[in-house]
């Protein structure tokens, strides 16, 4: 933690500060600062011109500022001269409103208006792959059910042993690591935070895994389903809401005393009224925790070969079952199972605490909880929303849903959509084998 920046680099030995913003699409961009310069920078920021970036500005816009948020800043345990901060995107002395971690930052003052909150856990997984990124970097893990599996663990003990070193350096309170539920899958759990600083962390921890990785010559991945016929990467998220921010924290007003199905599972009112809002926004929402193209063969996908998805097609709650796209699993917090690793570390965070403000405000109801398997038993279920299909339809929801629209901000959903939109007319414009095996002799 550090107010002043050049002080932060006297005190740490810290030679370079990476400033870095994220972009609409989740990417990290970066500017290698020397110290000598950071107190310039501190004030003013890094400039950046926008459009070389996912943050749809054009090319006459003046120079965007990054600037870093100094409380944020994290010196990289494997470079300790270089210290990574993330940093807020400024124009002409103005917030941009499209960029997602101002994005955030103003949900957050929101939902503090109104005294809450928002603490998430998230459980961002990935897979180890060759370099090519073609294969899983093990040969020899092929087991049918490889989760938990103590073997192949030892077999990249060396890759998750450093990054979990990394993360008691850094204060994280890691807790767990391990094999997941796909060959060749990892999940690393740390404490649960405020909503900005997990986000911060979200980003952080994909950088880290991804550069430890590389030096162990293996390449991380956090795309949802980076092979065919496994289970894919989710980054299910930890919800629940406080009476302050940080340390202040000292009562979940989620738990408590309720009525009905939710309060029968130790979630009081505004615990169940947020929950609402995120059941009523679902569809839209996708558009955020599932943004790409690949994000649907994770979600409405067939049986795995580990013999479930474990992501969730239909839109339903119940108490703790994996099988739903949101799990109580005990009393003053919930599971949100849909977002993906594909999901922009901010914006995920933001659409969270949108969607369920809408849900506090307008006292919405999450609807019947179901407390079946839905793998089995889904085709039971009436009346409950199925997940888009495909990004289109996920855009669409949102475009139609003028609620949370406007929560996220217009100038942020009409950023999104429209660079989402080419993205998605690039897909479709893209020629693959399967027309070919399909269409040739038609
Ligand atoms: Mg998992």
């Amino acid at each position: 933690m550090a107010t002043d920046l050049a002080k932060f680099a006297e005190d740490n030995g810290v030679k370079y500060f990476m400033i870095s913003f994220t972009d609409l699409f989740g990417g990290q961009r970066a500017k290698l600062v020397p110290a000598r310069a950071i107190a310039d920078m501190q004030e003013e920021g890094a400039g950046f011109a926008g459009f070389a970036t996912w943050l749809d500005l054009t090319p006459a816009h003046p120079d965007m500022l990054a600037v870093p948020d100094p409380e944020a800043a994290i010196i990289l345990p494997w470079n300790k001269e270089i210290a990574w901060v993330p940093a807020n995107c400024v124009m002409e002395g103005e917030d941009v409103a499209q960029a997602p971690r101002n994005v955030l930052r103003r949900l957050i003052a929101e939902a503090a208006e109104e005294g809450m909150h928002v603490k998430t856990g998230i459980e961002a997984e990935f897979f180890l792959l060759t370099p090519e990124g073609d294969a899983i970097s093990d040969a020899s893990d092929t087991a049918a059910k490889p989760c938990y599996d103590q073997q192949a663990f030892m077999r990249r003990l060396d890759v998750i042993r450093e990054i979990s070193d990394y993360m008691l350096e850094m204060g994280w309170n890691p807790y767990q690591n391990d094999h997941e539920d796909a060959n060749g899958q990892w999940e690393m759990n740390w404490d649960f935070d405020d909503a900005l600083a997990t986000a911060d962390k979200h980003s952080f921890f994909k950088f880290m895994t991804k550069t430890v990785a590389e030096k162990h010559g293996y390449r991380a991945t956090f795309m949802p389903k980076p092979i065919e016929g496994l289970t894919g990467n989710g980054c299910h998220a930890h919800i629940s809401v406080w009476d302050a921010p940080g340390a202040a924290a000292k009562t979940n007003v989620f738990a408590g005393e309720g009525e009905g199905q939710t309060g029968e599972l130790g979630l009081a009112e505004k615990g169940k009224h947020f929950l609402g809002g995120i059941m009523k926004h679902a569809s839209a929402l996708a558009a955020i925790t599932n943004p790409t193209v690949n994000s649907y063969k994770r979600i409405n996908a067939p049986r795995t070969m580990s013999g479930a998805t474990w992501a969730p097609n239909t839109v339903t709650w119940t108490g703790n079952n994996r099988t739903h796209m949101v799990r109580v699993p005990g009393p003053g917090r919930f599971e949100l199972r849909l977002p993906d690793g594909a999901a922009n570390p901010y914006l995920l965070q933001a659409v969270i605490i949108a969607a369920g403000l809408s849900g506090v405000r307008s006292k919405a109801d999450p609807g019947k909880r179901y407390d079946i398997d839905m793998y089995a038993e889904g085709h039971k279920v009436r009346g409950a929303p199925k997940l888009p299909l495909n990004m289109l339809d996920a855009m669409r929801a949102y475009d139609r849903d003028k609620g949370l629209k406007a929560a996220m901000g217009e100038e942020f959903s009409a950023a999104y959509l429209k660079m989402k939109g080419q993205e998605w007319d690039s897909y479709v414009s893209h020629f693959s084998q399967w027309e070919r095996d399909n269409t040739l002799d038609i």
